[in-house]
């Protein structure tokens, strides 16, 4: 399920983690080559994603709210 992106948080490991608008966290990794996310890195880069839908697969499982 496609969900916004309303948040943004770093784990205990300095991962930048996204907060969807549905309740769930989604790692949000700038890990290249494999993974290639460099607006994460940046404050205005995260900023222009705000609003952003990923896809929620903790939704599409029913899992409960991820803590924030
Ligand atoms: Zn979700």
């Amino acid at each position: 399920m496609k969900q916004p992106i309303v948040g943004y948080h770093i784990d205990e490991e300095d991962h930048w983690v996204a907060q969807l608008a549905c309740g769930h966290n989604q790692h949000v990794r700038h890990n290249p080559p494999l993974v290639n996310r460099p607006w994460v890195i940046t404050e205005s880069g995260r900023e222009s994603m705000l609003g952003y839908e990923l896809n929620c697969v903790k939704c599409d499982q029913d899992m409960p709210v991820d803590n924030k």
